[in-house]
């Protein structure tokens, strides 16, 4: 079994997952920051805070008090550190790309990649998130989830965030439409199925599963 299998059958079992769930480039920006250690359930909350109050804009978040804000995104939790991230971001947008979501999506892949790396408080993950999700460019997002399942199932025994990374991207055709669905059928199996505690016998994929025929691999079984 291949990655390229592993999505028919997700795709086939879950159906289209049609992330991110958001209406605005800048809301996924802000929903990728808010949903570090966090359930998605949790940053709606502080989204709908944001939303109602009509702060769901750059500039907003721009000029808000920070005590403010912390106080629009409490449920999101970490709501200090989150609150200095977002404004970390929209800082960084308005010093070197005039506020502008347009220009600094017009970046070239690697180097919008690099950029938003060099924001503090936006890692891997989240700058993946935003590149995918919200620039619409092909880049594969990895998380906990990825690494979990793929190592259960025998099909990447690495750890490291970039070479897990590349590993999806040789593998399947370069294309932004299967990198959202993919990764959204990830975290749909991570989240419901191949949790810590796995329901194989719920999954799509045991029959191919080494975690799930007893194969070794480094996942200890948890009984
Ligand atoms: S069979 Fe079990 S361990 Fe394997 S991917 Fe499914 S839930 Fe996870």
């Amino acid at each position: 079994m291949n990655l390229k299998t592993v999505y028919e059958i997700l795709l086939k079992n879950f159906g289209k997952q049609n992330w991110w769930p958001a209406e605005t480039e800048f809301e996924v920006i802000v929903g990728a920051i808010l949903t570090q250690q966090a359930s998605w359930k949790n940053v709606e909350k502080a989204i709908k805070n944001l939303k109602e109050n009509n702060f769901l804009e750059p500039q907003t978040i721009y000029s808000i008090k920070i005590s403010q804000l912390e106080k629009l995104i409490k449920p999101s939790g970490f709501y200090r550190i989150k609150a200095k991230r977002l404004k970390n971001f929209v800082n960084f947008l308005y010093k070197k790309y005039d506020g502008d979501l347009n220009k600094l999506f017009s970046l070239e892949k690697d180097f919008l990649r690099k950029e938003l790396l060099s924001v503090n408080g936006i890692g891997k993950e989240t700058a993946d998130s935003i590149i995918l999700y919200a620039a619409n460019k092909p880049t594969f997002v990895v998380d906990a989830y990825t690494k979990r399942i793929f190592n259960r199932l025998g099909l990447i025994k690495e750890n490291d965030y970039e070479k897990i990374k590349n590993i999806f991207e040789y593998s399947l055709p370069e294309d932004v439409e299967l990198y959202k669905e993919y990764h959204a059928l990830i975290v749909e199996l991570g989240k419901n199925i191949c949790k810590l505690k796995p329901k194989c016998k719920e999954c799509c994929l045991s029959k191919w599963c080494n975690y799930a025929n007893g194969v070794n691999n480094s996942d200890k079984r948890e009984s």
